[in-house]
């Protein structure tokens, strides 16, 4: 039989992707992908939409979502797969999340105007639409009124981070992103350990409840696909890997080029259904 694959890490225009659910759907499909998992940052309202464009294609949604937590000044970014992203106390506190990054915006808004650049708080808001706005929305806007000549411009002068403008969102703190995730019946996993996380971490956050690691991912070479293949065996983790799709927003569009065989999903589902067991019983 064909081995059957699925990229567990892709965002939409829910979060900081360019493309839309039919967008990600239709992709997925082109890729060959059997499942995909819609992680958007803070933000679950790509599921459904995602679920209901990928249908057509027989495409498996994952629901997802990617949460921020700080530990030690550090942003580490942890997965949560197989949530029930309707439930209400979930929502509730992606909500406060949400409602951060738009004070924040204000924010930054107000440095750029500092330095001659006046961009108004719709046009950014704008560009978000229903979903989680971003930094990628800000230096979209920018380009837009031509305040910038390329959108690199804008993280490289202005808004990346420790730039004059950056202003940082509210994060969580590494316990209560991993309790939320579990409360919601999902898995918690630690996303692309090598983009900001120091491994002296996985310990606590193991502590605290962490079930995965994302072994697989774009910006991991081989040789970090092989410390944590090794670290996620030692320490009884499931394996992940996804390719951390933005759509049109990184230099090629990723869906796909990082994928895992269709049985750690399976092994996922099964993780999930324990974590939704003991969830019954707490
Ligand atoms: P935010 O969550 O609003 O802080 O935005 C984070 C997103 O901004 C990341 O997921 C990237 O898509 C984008 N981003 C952050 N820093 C850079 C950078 N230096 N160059 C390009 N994109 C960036
Ligand atoms: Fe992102
Ligand atoms: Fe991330
Ligand atoms: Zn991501």
């Amino acid at each position: 039989m064909k081995e059957e694959y699925a990229d567990l890490h892709v965002h939409t225009f829910y979060s900081d992707s360019t493309f839309s659910p039919n967008e990600v759907a239709e992709m997925a499909s082109k890729k060959g992908l059997k499942a995909i998992a819609i992680c958007d940052h803070d933000c679950v309202d790509g599921i459904a939409p995602t679920e209901e464009a990928a249908r057509p294609y027989g495409i498996e949604v994952i629901p997802g979502v990617e949460l921020t937590i700080e530990e030690d000044d550090a942003e580490i970014h942890i997965l949560g797969y197989f949530i029930d992203y309707k439930d209400q106390d979930l929502l509730k506190s992606l909500k406060r999340f949400q409602e951060g990054r738009i004070g924040r915006i204000y924010k930054m808004l107000e440095l750029l105007k500092d330095k001659g650049i006046d961009i108004r708080p719709e046009e950014v808001f704008e560009l978000a639409g229903d979903g989680s706005v971003g930094r990628p929305h800000v230096a979209l806007a920018m380009l837009k009124a031509k305040k910038i000549n390329y959108l690199q411009e804008a993280f490289n002068e202005y808004i990346g981070d420790g730039k004059p403008c950056y202003v940082g969102h509210l994060k969580f703190a590494p316990s209560e992103a991993i309790e939320m995730i579990k409360k919601s019946g999902g898995v918690p996993v630690l996303a692309h350990p090598m983009v900001g996380a120091r491994d002296e971490f996985i310990p606590k956050l193991i502590k605290f409840g962490l079930r995965g690691i994302e072994v697989y991912h774009s910006d991991h070479n081989k040789s970090y696909e092989k410390k944590y293949l090794e670290i996620a065996k030692a320490e009884n983790l499931v394996v992940t890997g996804g390719s951390d799709c933005h759509g049109l927003s990184k230099k090629t569009v990723l869906m796909g080029k990082v994928k895992v065989p269709y049985s750690l999903v399976l092994k996922l589902k099964e993780e999930a259904d324990k974590i939704k067991a003991a969830q019954k019983h707490a």
